[in-house]
């Protein structure tokens, strides 16, 4: 990812073809930095550059640079292993980048960050950004070291760069890629996209490839179609199969305003890929949401349009039916309708159909209970006690009103 304004760096040259012109229009495009440290032989990047293009990376997607890296989709480098295992040579072929939606790419439960490099803003900046993810309450959790750890099942090296750009890599092994770069000059765009960079390149380490690979022109406003082929790039169950700008950490560009959040896609797919398992505990079950304020959840029909709002006892009303599809949740009520989050902040109601309003993502919190993000970007479920009556509605953060123990009926 790099700012439009700067000059491109990367040199080199592919099997004699041209090199592809990553560009970007606004904000950032891809990096042409490449880590130091893990330069191949020149046999072997003719084998990474062979397997990718088996994988169906096209030529102009694929660049080697000074130091004998392959980096594909602009900044993230594939190791030979990588390609490998993306290729499915001498693999099992459901491994490599089918994982997208079946096995994790990463096996690991803690990851650690060396941040020993970043300091000042930056060293805040990538605080930050393991917070947005632990956030999550992922199958791994992240922390920040000064150098390794034994309680680390995986290191990922952060290093600081000029400029605005970033550059990673792609997991291989089960374990996340070791690498990250990133631009001393993105903390003048503000926190938000320095946070969004640092959140971009670890995402790729984990696995994730550009939201918008297939037109990068969707968030650069330059650019073509990174390639997908038989097995590059798979689509991540219940995330939109169409980018929009703005509408992905994993775009190929950031725009500079960026808040350095989460959107509702990418933590359907960060759930998606590494969530916890409420679908395997609740699944067609009967459940209750009990509130901060210690009442339940409550899918009413007493005149009052099909609302939600809160109950201090169980009762048929308080009582859902958990119907899951993949990772996302449908709550049934006593009416045979279905929780519907809205696009305004207002009340909750029900809805006689599930479509995307009816879909929730939970995500698990560190004390046992749930959160539960909805359609609608930096939204999670509210149970509010604010002296407008015992509302259920939504809100942009998660605090103590956004968090509800499920309590199985
Ligand atoms: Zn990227």
């Amino acid at each position: 990812m790099m700012n439009t304004t700067d000059v491109l760096r990367r040199t080199g040259m592919l099997l004699g073809l041209g090199l592809a012109a990553i560009g970007c229009a606004e904000g950032v495009s891809d990096s042409d930095e490449s880590a130091a440290e893990l330069s191949l032989e020149v046999d072997e990047v003719d084998e990474v550059v062979a397997n990718m293009l088996a994988a169906g990376y096209p030529e102009s997607e694929i660049e080697i640079t000074e130091d004998d890296q392959v980096i594909v989709g602009g900044d993230a480098v594939v190791t030979l292993e990588a390609s490998r295992e993306i290729a499915g040579v001498g693999a099992d072929p459901s491994m490599g980048f089918r994982q997208y939606r079946t096995n994790n790419v990463v096996n690991v439960g803690l990851i650690c960050i060396n941040g020993a490099a970043f300091n000042g803003a930056m060293s805040d900046g990538l605080d930050i950004a393991i917070s947005r993810f632990n956030q999550q309450g992922l199958d791994f959790d992240i922390i920040r070291t000064g150098g390794w750890n034994p309680a680390c099942d995986a290191m990922i090296q952060a290093n600081v760069i000029d400029g605005t750009g970033g550059s990673a890599g792609f997991p291989s092994g089960g374990l996340p890629y070791g690498t990250i770069n990133v631009g001393d000059d993105t903390i003048n765009f503000g926190m938000g996209a320095l946070v969004h960079l640092i959140l971009h390149e670890i995402g790729h380490c984990i696995g994730f490839r550009h939201t918008d690979y297939y037109n990068r022109s969707i968030s650069c406003n330059t650019g073509g179609n990174e390639g997908s082929g038989a097995v590059g790039a798979n689509h991540i169950h219940n995330t939109p199969t169409t980018a929009v700008m703005h509408g992905s950490i994993m775009n190929s560009c950031y725009p500079p305003s960026s808040p350095g959040e989460w959107t509702s896609s990418d933590i359907t797919a960060l759930q998606e890929l590494y969530g916890g398992s409420f679908c395997d505990q609740y699944d067609g079950q009967t459940i209750a949401l009990r509130t901060a304020h210690n009442r339940y959840v409550r899918a009413g029909d007493s005149g009052e349009a099909w609302g939600l709002n809160q109950q201090n006892f169980v009762g048929p009303w308080e009582r859902f039916t958990v119907v899951c599809d993949s990772a996302q949740v449908s709550l049934l009520t006593a009416h045979n309708r279905w929780v519907r989050a809205g696009d305004s902040h207002v009340q909750l109601d029900q809805q006689s159909f599930s479509g995307p309003w009816e879909q929730l993502t939970p995500i698990p919190q560190k004390d046992g209970s749930w959160a539960f993000s909805t359609d609608h970007n930096y939204s999670f479920l509210r149970a509010g006690n604010d002296g407008e009556g015992w509302r259920v509605n939504q809100q942009t953060f998660v605090g103590a009103w956004e968090k509800f123990t499920v309590v199985p009926q």
